[in-house]
């Protein structure tokens, strides 16, 4: 069955792929990046990453990508600064060896939901209280990554005034899902009370008081606060386009649409600078307000396409593709306001069993022994336990089949799922 597919595959090819290889041919050429930043601190918990010199294959030039990521801390800053210092590690620690570009890319997500839980898991280890938000940006070629817990947003800008948000806020006060998933879990969400009995501010989550539903760190907290982080993957056109990612000292003072207008035309290093600064005209400055704002620039040789607006509908219907097959898709009607930017990947569960996949093939080491998808601990035969056991979704899968967690990684599985107590609580 199998050869009499593959044969047909190479006599015919399918219109999507030529589409979709005429696509690639245009974009050989990398996009030049233009970034600058900004902050106004106010409690010293905002942190920001810069780095434009990662290399997929180390000493591969051709390989290089960049990231850019916010954390912003709360409740003191030793989990902004531990992420900010180890969560790139965990993530690329979770990618396979010896990857394209396209399968790189492709595995990104699993590992970025990898990367997101062993920080998580590493820092409560150390027995310190705080936590913080994480916006993760990753940018390959003309592919941008995001991935997030908390409310630093990152929106993109396209050309044609089209600004889409990347992320999901994960705030009780306006997550419905997350809210529930909070209660279902054993958590408590309501208002803070004050003398008197008078409710006041956002829906909050108790014990602890905290406001976001996702984050890294925040273990008094109580573990149905997870690090599982919204991804999407998008692949902007040829014309580029603009990213701004901040913390809600910029979002609690202007809309997306507001701030992508407040800095158009400027270059990223005055654009970050001006959005600070008009979120603090508009708010004062009550909290920590940073920003990174990254134009992706197409190649000064490369024909720009000015489409105008009746043109670009046209393109719209006939180049925006989406090959993300996840059931919940509640961000494709704003997306797809963007144009001509395909939408590759888009998944924001909780629930670690959905996010690592059925796939198995990474789970095996090079030495043959089965390795923790989470902490990437080889694990003796008898040791492996699969993401799949005793879970609703076992039913349509082998609970005998990776990914498969060390025992640790297993409870902290477990406690996310509300499964059991916290394990781990603070001295
Ligand atoms: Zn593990």
């Amino acid at each position: 069955m199998g050869s009499r597919n593959e044969r047909r595959h190479q006599n015919l090819v399918p219109l999507a792929a030529l589409i979709s290889r005429e696509m690639r041919s245009e974009k050989v050429e990398k996009p030049t990046l233009r970034y600058g930043n900004a902050a106004q601190s106010r409690k010293g918990e905002d942190y920001f990453m810069i780095r434009t010199d990662c290399q997929r294959i180390q000493g591969n030039p051709s390989s290089t990508f960049s990231v850019f990521a916010i954390f912003d801390g709360h409740n003191g800053n030793a989990a902004a600064i531990y992420s900010k210092d180890h969560l790139l590690n965990h993530v690329l620690g979770a990618l396979p060896r010896g990857l394209g570009q396209d399968e790189w890319l492709q595995a990104l997500p699993r590992a970025l939901v990898a990367g997101f839980v062993k920080t998580d898991k590493e820092f409560q280890s150390r027995g310190e209280t705080s936590g913080t938000t994480v916006t993760f940006v990753i940018i390959d070629g003309w592919t941008v990554t995001v991935a997030s817990v908390g409310d630093s947003r990152c929106i993109l800008d396209t050309q044609g005034g089209a600004v889409s948000v990347l992320t999901v806020d994960h705030r009780l006060e306006e997550n419905v899902e997350e809210r529930q998933r909070v209660t279902a879990s054993g958590g408590e969400v309501g208002r803070l009370s004050i003398f008197g009995g008078a409710e006041v501010g956002p829906l909050r989550c108790w014990p602890g008081g905290l406001c976001l539903s996702r984050s890294i760190g925040d273990m008094d907290v109580g573990e149905f606060i997870v690090p599982i982080p919204y991804v999407k993957q998008v692949k902007l056109s040829s014309a580029g386009g603009r990213l701004i990612i901040a913390s809600d000292g910029i979002w609690d003072a202007l809309d997306s649409e507001m701030t992508a207008k407040s800095c158009r035309g400027l270059p990223a290093e005055l654009a970050a600078r001006q959005v600070v600064k008009e979120a603090l005209r508009t708010r004062g400055l009550k909290d920590d307000t940073t920003c990174i704002v990254v134009d992706i620039i197409p190649p000064d040789n490369s024909p720009q396409p000015l489409p105008t607006p009746k043109k670009q509908n046209k393109l719209r219907a006939l180049l925006f593709r989406k090959r993300s097959h996840d059931s919940a898709n509640k961000l494709s009607k704003k997306l797809s306001a963007v144009g001509i930017v395909e939408e590759l990947f888009e998944e924001g569960s909780a629930m670690l069993a959905e996010r690592l996949g059925n796939d198995d093939s990474s789970s095996q080491s090079t030495t043959g022994l089965f390795i923790c998808a989470i902490c990437q601990v080889d694990l003796a035969p008898s040791e492996g336990i699969s993401v799949h056991a005793g879970s609703i979704f076992s039913m349509s899968s082998k609970p005998w089949q990776g990914p498969f967690l060390c025992a640790d990684c297993r409870d902290k599985k477990d406690a996310m799922e509300g499964k059991r107590p916290s394990g781990v609580k603070v001295a």
